[in-house]
Order: C-alpha cells, then sequence, then structure tokens
C-alpha cells in the first residue's frame, strides 16, 4: 500500500461542514420570518419582536444540534471506550437517546453507552465531556431558574421563565432542583475565599488608614413547621431564631460586602460557622468592628473569633429599649416622654451611662408594669456598659448601628421567607438560606459548580 496515499485521505472538515449546515437553517428560519413582507400586513416592532422570539427557539436549537454533531462526531461514533474505574477497554453496548433542553432550545442526541463488566459500571463519555444533566432540562436552565427561584415563589419563578425565556418549565421542576442545588451549597463555598476576601479589603484601603471591617450578627425569627409526609397531617409551626452574621467593609466612599451566611440554627454551630469566615479574613489588615444588640450567645462568640474586635452595643436596639420605657412611663407620643427619650440617647453618646443608670433608679414608676420595664433597662444598660462609647465610635470612624445587617437580614431572610403562610421545614428553609446568601455573597457560581459536579449523568 502506498502510505503516502493514505496520508492524503483528507480529515472530514467539521467547521467547513457546519458554516454549510448553519446557512441551510438559516435559510429555513427565513421561511418563518419572511411572512412579514406580506403586502396586507404592517406589523409593529413588537409583533416583530414576538415573531422572532416564537422561532428563534426552533432555529437556535437546530444550530446547536449541527454543532453537536460536528464537533463530538468522534463522540457520537465512538465503538471502544476505556472504563473510568480500572481502565479497562469497552465495546459500546447500544446507543442511548437523550434529550436535552437548553436555554437555546432542545437537541437530541444517540449517543453510545458502554458498560465495564468488571466494575459493574455503566458510563456515556458524550455525557461527561459535553456534562449532560440527568435531568432533561440542562444545567444552563437549572442555574438560571434557581437563582430565580430565591426571589420569587417557584410557582412565579415557573410563570416569568416562560414569559421571558419562551421555556416552558413546572414549579416542581424548579423546587426539586432549588433543593438538589441547595443541599449541596455548603458554608465553605457560600462564604468568599480567602483570597477573594483580601481583594476586597483593598478596595476598601486607602492612604494609609486600614479599612473598617464591621462583623454584625443578630437573630430573626422565621415561621417553620416539622418536616412531615405528604399524608401526614402537618406539624404544628414554630418560630426559630435564624442566627446570622454580615460582614462588610467601610470603603472611602461605599459599603463594600464581605460574607452573609444565616441559618435556622443554635448557638454552636453559629459560633462554627463565624469561625470559619473569621479564618479567611487577614486580621491585622483591617479594623474591626463588632456590632450586635445585647444578646451573649452573639457576644462570646464574635469576641472569640475576632478577639481584637471594638465591641459596640447596637445603636438602634438600644434606642429601643429606650423608647419602650418611655412608652410605659410617659405615654405614647407625650412631650414629656421624648424629652427624655432625647436626654437619655445624648447622655449614652457622650458616655454617661452611669448617669443614665442612676437617674432610671430615681423614677417612681406608677404601677408595677412600668416598674418592671425600668428595671429591665437598667440591667440591660449595666450588661452593656462596656460597648457604649458612640462618641468615641464617630471620631474613629466606627459605625454605632448596625443598618448593614438589618437591611442585609430583610433582604436574606424576610422578603422570601416571611410570605404570609409560607411554614418552612427547617432544612428547605436553610437551604433557601444558603442560596441567597450565595448570590448576596457573589459566590453562586462556586456553589452551583460544586452541584453541578455532582450531577452530571454517570450513573
Ligand atoms: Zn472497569
Amino acid at each position: 500500500m502506498n502510505l503516502a496515499a493514505v496520508a492524503h485521505i483528507p480529515e472530514p472538515d467539521y467547521e467547513e461542514h457546519f458554516r454549510q449546515m448553519i446557512h441551510n437553517e438559516v435559510d429555513k428560519w427565513v421561511d418563518e420570518l419572511v411572512c412579514v413582507f406580506d403586502e396586507n400586513r404592517q406589523p409593529t416592532l413588537m409583533e416583530m419582536s414576538e415573531l422572532f422570539a416564537r422561532t428563534k427557539q426552533r432555529f437556535l436549537g437546530d444550530c446547536l444540534q449541527r454543532m453537536i454533531e460536528e464537533k463530538y462526531a468522534g463522540l457520537l461514533q465512538q465503538e471502544y471506550a476505556p472504563c473510568h474505574k480500572c481502565g479497562k477497554r469497552c465495546k459500546k453496548r447500544f446507543d442511548s437517546a437523550k434529550e436535552m433542553v437548553t436555554m437555546q432550545g432542545s437537541v437530541a442526541a444517540n449517543r453510545p453507552w458502554f458498560y465495564c463488566t468488571d466494575c459493574c459500571f455503566g458510563f456515556s463519555p458524550f455525557d461527561e465531556v459535553l456534562e449532560v444533566s440527568r435531568k432533561k432540562h440542562q444545567f444552563d436552565i437549572q442555574k438560571k431558574s434557581v437563582n430565580l427561584a430565591a426571589d420569587v415563589t417557584f410557582c412565579r419563578g415557573s410563570e416569568i421563565f416562560e414569559d421571558l425565556t419562551g421555556q416552558s418549565i413546572s414549579d416542581h421542576f424548579i423546587h426539586e432542583t432549588f433543593e438538589a442545588v441547595g443541599s449541596e451549597a455548603h458554608l465553605e463555598d457560600v462564604i468568599p475565599s480567602k483570597d477573594e476576601i483580601a481583594k476586597r479589603i483593598k478596595q476598601a484601603s486607602s492612604g494609609k488608614w486600614r479599612p473598617i471591617l464591621v462583623v454584625a450578627s443578630d437573630g430573626a425569627y422565621l415561621p417553620t413547621r416539622p418536616k412531615a409526609r405528604r399524608s401526614d397531617k402537618r406539624g404544628k409551626g414554630q418560630w426559630q431564631d435564624a442566627k446570622g452574621f454580615r460582614i462588610y467593609l467601610l470603603g472611602k466612599d461605599r459599603i463594600i460586602h464581605v460574607a452573609s451566611w444565616h441559618q435556622i440554627q443554635n448557638e454552636a454551630e453559629f459560633g462554627k460557622d463565624l469561625a470559619v469566615a473569621a479564618s479567611r479574613i487577614r486580621q491585622d489588615s483591617v479594623r474591626i468592628a463588632l456590632l450586635g444588640d445585647g444578646a451573649d450567645w452573639l457576644w462570646k462568640h464574635m469576641k472569640d473569633c475576632f478577639p481584637k474586635g471594638r465591641q459596640i452595643l447596637d445603636y438602634y436596639h438600644c434606642a429601643e429599649h429606650i423608647y419602650k420605657v418611655a412608652k410605659a412611663h410617659y405615654g405614647e407620643r407625650s412631650v414629656q416622654g421624648l424629652q427624655w427619650v432625647e436626654g437619655t440617647i445624648s447622655r449614652l453618646f457622650f458616655s454617661e451611662v452611669g448617669n443614665v443608670i442612676a437617674g432610671l433608679g430615681r423614677m417612681k414608676a406608677k404601677n408595677s408594669d412600668v416598674q418592671e420595664e425600668i428595671r429591665k433597662l437598667i440591667v440591660y444598660l449595666n450588661n452593656n456598659i462596656e460597648k457604649i462609647h458612640y462618641r468615641g465610635d464617630r471620631i474613629g470612624g466606627y459605625p454605632i448601628g448596625s443598618g448593614g445587617i438589618e437591611s442585609a437580614h430583610k433582604f436574606i431572610a424576610h422578603t422570601r421567607m416571611k410570605r404570609s403562610g409560607a411554614w418552612w421545614i427547617k432544612e428547605n428553609g436553610n437551604e433557601m438560606l444558603r442560596i441567597r446568601c450565595a448570590i448576596y455573597n457573589g459566590t453562586y457560581d462556586k456553589v452551583f459548580n460544586t452541584y453541578k459536579s455532582t450531577h452530571v449523568h454517570h450513573y
């Protein structure tokens, strides 16, 4: 045999073939569009846009189909493949049909299926190279629909998705995928990496001053119910504490978010999670402000994780306690009460906590309920006396209130989770919180990739 002649047989030119195929597809699409040139019609811009929307899925789906057929012709015709586990050469068993729906429409493939008798293991190299999902709707759709469902109900998500993309996905599909992604969303992925946090600290730094890093913790009650089978009567609901923290930087003229994390969990779990976040922050590159209300559980862990942090009793929480006493003692909307509140808050601002406590001790309560409110405020101020130094905080550029965590909590927890009638099973509630935190922290890509790597189609 003449080897030179063999060498001259050209490889099939897949690119050129693809180009021709796409030209044909464009022709087919044009056939669907030319109806606008009918003399009797005068389509509006919106009508023309909708015509494109209606027809582009089929056109793009067919283009994608051609692309896969040309680019992966080798994989689709593969007769032998090495086993993943032992490397043994396995012969193709059969071709297996797979329908894959993507953002660009539907494609189908008849891909070869292999089975290693030594390992009792079936596999498809095509699925692995293309990262095909077990589900019909592929990862691109899964990623976008889960992102959407972090903000709207599954039902609404299904409607909006179809309206905007022309792709029909059921609320059940979104719900199921959401739970699958949520169960793979772990703290390690949801909190930004050490490098990423260092980058954000650098962004916030200017001149010789180290930027202030605020760590604000608190709890928010969420409506939960116990896990029960569908057939069982629903268990009694209860309000559980979602404990969380938000870490952010006070940049020169803006707040730079670092990390949010909220879970329905106990105090020890909260402490462990905060420690993970703390370990990713170079603490000597920032000045640290710790913010919280009077709850002991949160201070214990914030002090452990950020021993050099400046402890600041949240001004707004503190003011709320003072208003409460004013209301009880002077009545609602009394001028005298308002003056008392202003005077008391000014004293606290100038660190005259001792004077405020002494003044409270002198107040003559009109009944035992009021007496009790006054007593509670005295205890509260005594417990937190070391953390009240608002004037000094202001001078040093530290924040005095965790407006940040309040709005983050509203954003992360309340909006999606406190919808009327929404009682969360703890696990599902936590999945929702994890995904919402990941989106807010800028780590959703990472979280989704972790999920994807465990859900590529192989048995
Ligand atoms: Zn094998």
